[in-house]
């Protein structure tokens, strides 16, 4: 909408005006003016404008015989250098009636003033001033002029006014002669939009005068030059046809006289259209979709174009571009937005979708040993008579087992819940020593299975603010890896530290390693090495990536290193918390501040 008070919008706006105007062209209408033409046959029969003021007096006194209803002279009637033409000049126009002189706007050192002719001359004034548009085209004229403090009107409403004995009447919104009302507001410099006729007005050159006299009768004349070596105030019509002045004053009289008038469309009116223009792209894409929206956005779009010529026919001027324009714009950018907005959901339902079963795949995985221990144990209680301590062994692994199952659940819950943002980590003060010591129990007797042994190397007596359940099961997950990936009968050491803040637990393995290109990629889901798939211990690929998840909910982070066949080091790090938390087995987090030092 904006654009469309630039010049080159106001140029396609100029350009739809012209073609409305000629579409909408008066069928049949009776010009009520004629002009009276100074042109080259005329010239050259007289002696040219040298002689002008001869022929002014000479076209004055015919004129005078025809009796129009008015007389509208836009030519100079002074000459200083010859005065007896003067008189000739006087004499003729004393014998008209009706008459109206021209007055021009002059430059006069820092002012304009109007130039009127001497007051010898008797007749009303109107001013000559013709507008132009940027592109040297008439489509107005200013109906009035006020220079200093002088108002005048514009020749062909005084002439409209005299032929039809009626006073001009002004209004800020119009200007009224008789029962006409010309729409002219003082705000807009009383522009009247001149609607040309496309035939031309009737013309009658002063040498053909004498024989003429029954075609002027009645009419309001126009007179003045049109010969081309000298009218000086030749232009362009809308439609692209070059007129002389005179006559572009006869058609402005001809507009006054069919009393159909155009309108510039108001801003607010504009606006207001634009507007509900982009309002209802809005709405098209909101509500519909596909071919549907499509469709209706084309409609919206074809509206906008018909729209000016719609209002044209009502004698409302409306830009052409800014409805367009704003169409177009509204339309394009609610389609791309919409299309944009349904590739996201799509996506994101897809992704939801891809993590959604890549969680069943880990969860049917990370279920299946503990079923089969239970699966196990039961089946052997009642296949065979047991003594009663290898029973109470029996039914302490059932139970510890299926109790890790149902926290293997919990956490498989937890982690897709964390993942959809649902939850709230749970934020609860816990040793981090508790933590290491857990995790290197629960994971010992799988160590014990390969002979291996796991090291508590160092502890530290920090506080983890979170998820104890969520830390466990990652740490844990690390110590599984590092047996896993390990030969049997080999170490794995187990460090906790504190360093800036932070507190590192760092299980560090002497087993296959991976190289830089296959440590790039471990966190991912469903990566595995090579390496590992070869030792047949590869598992999932899923667990790293879910230690990864906790640790950075927790907003830690994960350091490995690794080499391969000389082992990895995987390092969890997290902020400690303050001193003021309390860690559940009762320390207070402050001694633990003081060991810090
Ligand atoms: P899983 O162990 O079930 O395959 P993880 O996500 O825990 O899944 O591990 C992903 C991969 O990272 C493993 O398949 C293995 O290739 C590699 N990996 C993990 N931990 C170690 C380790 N300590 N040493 C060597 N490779 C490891």
């Amino acid at each position: 909408m904006v654009a469309g008070w630039t010049s080159p919008a106001r140029r396609v706006n100029n350009q739809a005006y012209d073609w409305m105007l000629a579409q909408n062209a008066a069928q049949s209408w009776t010009p009520q003016s004629i002009v009276v033409a100074v042109d080259e046959r005329t010239l050259s029969a007289r002696g040219g404008m040298p002689n002008i003021r001869a022929i002014e007096a000479e076209a004055l006194d015919e004129i005078a015989e025809a009796k129009p209803a008015a007389v509208a002279l836009d030519i100079v009637i002074h000459d200083a250098t010859r005065p007896a033409d003067d008189a000739r000049v006087e004499a003729a126009l004393l014998r008209n009636r009706n008459v109206v002189l021209p007055c021009l706007p002059v430059i006069e050192g820092a002012t304009k003033q109007w130039e009127d002719p001497l007051p010898r001359f008797r007749g009303e004034l109107g001013h000559v001033d013709l507008s132009e548009g940027t592109d040297g085209v008439n489509r107005e004229i200013p109906l009035q002029e006020v220079l200093g403090r002088e108002p005048r009107w514009a020749l062909p409403l005084r002439a409209f006014g005299l032929a039809h004995g009626q006073p001009i009447i002004e209004s800020p919104g119009d200007v009224q002669i008789g029962d006409l009302i010309i729409p002219a507001p003082r705000l807009n410099g009383r522009s009247m939009y001149v609607r040309y006729l496309p035939s031309g007005i009737p013309t009658v050159s002063v040498i053909d005068l004498r024989d003429s006299h029954e075609k002027l009768r009645g009419k309001t004349v126009f007179f003045g030059v049109t010969a081309l070596s000298a009218a000086r105030d030749r232009l362009v019509n809308p439609f692209g046809q070059e007129v002389p002045g005179v006559e572009a004053h006869a058609q402005a009289f001809e507009t006054i006289a069919r009393g159909k008038f155009l309108e510039s469309a108001r801003d607010n009116t504009v606006l207001m259209v634009c507007g509900l223009i982009a309002i209802f792209a809005g709405l098209i894409f909101a509500l519909r979709s596909g071919w549907q929206a499509y469709t209706l956005g084309a409609v919206l779009i074809a509206g906008a174009f018909w729209m000016p010529f719609r209002f044209f026919r009502e004698g409302i001027v409306f830009p052409f571009f800014a409805p367009v324009a704003v169409a177009w714009l509204a339309t394009m950018g609610a389609a791309v937005y919409q299309h944009f907005f349904v590739r996201r959901q799509l996506r994101r339902s897809e992704s939801e979708k891809s993590r959604y079963q890549q969680a069943i795949h880990w969860a049917a995985h990370e279920m299946r040993t503990p079923l089969t221990a239970i699966q196990g144990s039961s089946e052997i209680m009642t296949r065979y008579e047991l003594p009663e301590a290898k029973r109470g062994e029996l039914t302490a692994m059932i139970n510890s087992e299926s109790k890790r199952l149902a926290r293997m659940i919990q956490t498989f819950l937890d982690v897709e819940r964390l993942a959809d943002g649902q939850m709230e980590l749970k934020r609860e003060p816990f040793a981090a020593a508790d933590l290491v010591a857990t995790c290197v129990k629960r994971a010992t007797p799988i160590a014990e299975n390969k002979k291996s042994h796991i090291f508590l190397d160092n502890t530290v007596d920090g506080v983890i603010t979170g998820d104890r359940e969520l830390m466990e099961y990652a740490l844990y997950n690390l110590l599984t890896n590092a047996v896993k990936y390990s030969p049997p009968e080999s170490e794995v050491h187990v460090m906790a530290e504190f360093r800036a803040g932070e507190i590192r637990i760092s299980v560090r393995d002497r087993g296959i390693g991976m190289d830089a290109k296959e440590l790039k990629s471990i966190f991912k889901k469903f990566y595995r090495t090579k390496r590992a798939e070869a030792s047949g211990e590869a598992g999932t690929g899923i667990g790293l990536s879910i230690v990864d998840q906790i640790v950075s909910h927790h907003g830690g982070r994960m350091e490995v290193a690794s080499e391969p066949q000389r082992g990895s080091c995987f390092t969890m790090i997290i902020a400690a918390s303050d001193n003021a938390a309390i860690s559940p087995d009762g320390k207070t987090a402050e001694k633990t501040a003081d060991r810090r030092g």
